[in-house]
């Protein structure tokens, strides 16, 4: 079994659920006692959400890559950024490392595009709905329609992200604004939705929603066990 890097602490509220994901499953295919090699670098988020929010994406992208070297260093065989917005730097971290990184947005899309779906909405930070990295990525590769919020909408997500749920504050009524914003989104044509924020998932489910929803933490997480344990 391969160990498993992860690039976290953005924020630690979903790397904890990344953590959790990666040992159950590990220990749900192995079984006994079994669970997974792996290595959490874990960077303080008010120290990148300061540098996200003034546009140091050359800072943030070297302190990215000194943390892939550190956990090479440590053994890591594959690398997991645990975030979707920090994913705008992946090919930059890749190209700067020796082993694989598991990308985000493949495994995600290879999800969606296996169930059959070509429309879907997106849910992220302003950086993942707005800039063209990830929507770019779905549309070339596996051939999805890619639509996101309203300008207004957007602002709700993006907020709710960062004054509520990466500080741990999960509350009822940005659940259902959340559901509403899905709700609009099926309006204008998306078959399902993407979670496409690692902390989302701590506020909003299937269960919430009519439309099927892709937690891309958890699609990520497994994708990485997918990987750790592949040459078993
Ligand atoms: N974890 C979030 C994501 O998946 C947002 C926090 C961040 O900007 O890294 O995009």
């Amino acid at each position: 079994m391969k160990t498993i890097g992860l690039i976290g602490g953005m924020s630690w509220e979903s790397s904890l659920v990344y953590y959790r994901i990666i040992n159950e499953e590990v220990s749900r295919r192995l079984g006994g006692l079994h669970s997974a090699p792996c290595i959490l670098y874990s960077f303080d988020f008010a120290k990148i959400a300061e540098l996200m929010h003034a546009g140091e994406w050359d800072t943030l992208a070297d302190l990215l890559r000194s943390a892939a070297r550190t956990l090479e260093r440590g053994g890591a065989g594959c690398l997991v950024i645990c975030t979707n917005t920090m994913h705008a730097l992946a090919d930059r971290i890749a190209d700067a490392s020796s082993v694989p990184l598991i990308h985000i947005a493949d495994a995600t899309g290879g999800r969606i595009a296996a169930d059959g779906h070509a429309t879907v909405g997106l849910l992220g930070t302003r950086y993942t709905m707005e800039g063209s990295f990830y929507r770019r990525r779905l549309e070339e590769r596996f051939g999805l329609e890619v639509i996101v919020p309203g300008a207004g909408d957007r602002e709700i997500v993006d907020r709710i992200i960062f004054d509520e749920l990466c500080r741990g504050l999960i509350d009822a009524s940005s659940r259902a604004a959340m559901a509403a914003i899905i709700g609009r989104l099926a309006d204008q044509g998306a078959e399902a939705v993407i979670l496409g924020c690692t902390e989302i998932p701590l506020l909003i489910g299937a269960e919430d929603v009519s439309l099927p929803v892709y937690d891309t933490t958890r699609i990520h997480a497994l994708a990485a066990v997918d990987y750790a344990l592949e040459d078993r």
